[in-house]
């Protein structure tokens, strides 16, 4: 039995600015939170989505910015000083049917579960990639899943961008790039974008933005430092273009780590864990979401990190009358 069969007061499934945030509040109140962090739990380390990238300008508190991995360091120390206790191992099932809790851990679904009065699903998301020829030699030189993020980093600037995708997100970032790229390519597999309409009629008209239709990238090709091209197939024609640009960005969608808890928490059709607005309440009594497994919004540090400072709160008070 985990840790002597105990009930702990509050479990935090994953380590992002959402858990951590979470952990510092829950520990500071007495409630003394065990944090399973994840190993490689959605191909992602522990420390969640930041520790993928390079630069976090728009944090609050680091005027200089501050590295994603080292942000996430911070947030880890922080939530140890005040006496989380943090396992790097990846829950994998749940059952919320019952109280206590029930949790399982990866490669231990025999042994018996980890009991909990509470959780908090903080378990991120993961950013849909294509991991094209050259991906990986320029992730973050050059290519990223995230426009608000990074659009407006010096390497972006001025220089032709491509956006991939045709959705509203893939809008709203080809649109938000215009005021960093000198022109934006968004390439999209159809000839119509499935963007809402008056998204798409913004798109169209902007003439910083040249739709590249019927399109697929094939490859990313740079000088070993940053990106410098991409190569796209026109999938009607069969021509291969090849495109000069300093930044890519994908916007092809994210994918919401809620696997271990479909069936017994309410979702929508994308597996978001589905909240109360205004709060962290799931369909289950007990149990708390926060950050991006229930944002397709925002998916910020700082909304993250904020929603997981009201699912502490949410927690500590629920628990005061269970
Ligand atoms: P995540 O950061 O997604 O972390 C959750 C983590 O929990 C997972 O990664 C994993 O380690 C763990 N986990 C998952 N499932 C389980 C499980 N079953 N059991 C145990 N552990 C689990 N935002 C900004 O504000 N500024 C930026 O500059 C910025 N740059 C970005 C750059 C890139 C390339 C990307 C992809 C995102 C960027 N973001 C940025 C967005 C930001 O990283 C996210 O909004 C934020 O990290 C979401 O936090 P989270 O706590 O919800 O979860």
């Amino acid at each position: 039995m985990h840790e002597n069969n105990k009930i702990h007061k509050v479990v935090i499934i994953g380590s992002g600015p959402a858990g951590h945030t979470a952990a510092v509040y829950a520990a500071r109140a007495d409630l003394m939170p065990v944090m399973f962090e994840g190993f490689m739990a959605g191909g992602v380390a522990a420390g969640g989505q930041l520790t993928t990238t390079t630069e976090v300008e728009n944090y609050p508190g680091f005027p200089e910015g501050i590295s994603g991995p080292e942000l996430t360091d911070h947030f880890r120390a922080q939530s140890l000083r005040f006496g989380t206790v943090i396992h790097t191992e990846t829950i994998s099932q749940v059952d919320l049917s019952k109280r206590p809790f029930q949790l399982w851990r990866e490669g231990m679904e025999n042994e018996p579960p980890v009991l909990a009065s509470s959780i908090i699903i903080a378990t991120g998301a993961t950013a849909k990639r294509l991991n094209l020829p050259g991906e990986e030699t320029y992730w973050q030189n050059g290519i990223s899943a995230c426009a608000v993020c990074d659009g407006a980093l010096p390497i972006y600037r001025n220089a032709p961008l491509a956006v991939i995708g045709g959705g509203d997100s893939a809008a709203e970032e080809a649109t938000f790039l215009t005021k960093f790229g000198s022109r934006i390519f968004l390439i999209h597999r159809r000839d119509t974008l499935r963007a809402s309409r008056i998204m798409a009629e913004r798109v169209l008209k902007n003439p910083k933005i040249e739709p590249v239709w019927n399109s697929v990238p094939l490859e990313t090709k740079g000088d070993t430092k940053k990106l410098t091209s991409l190569v796209v197939k026109n999938v009607q024609t069969g021509d291969i273009r090849e495109l000069t640009v300093g930044g890519l960005f994908y916007a092809i969608g994210h994918k919401p780590n809620s696997d271990p808890f479909k069936g017994q928490l309410e979702m929508d059709a994308d597996g978001y864990i589905v909240t109360k607005p205004g709060s962290s309440f799931t369909s289950v009594e007990g149990v708390f979401a926060a950050g991006d497994v229930q944002d397709k919004r925002y998916r910020q540090a700082i909304t993250a990190a904020g929603s997981g400072c009201m699912a502490a709160l949410d927690a500590e008070r629920w628990l005061e009358g269970h």
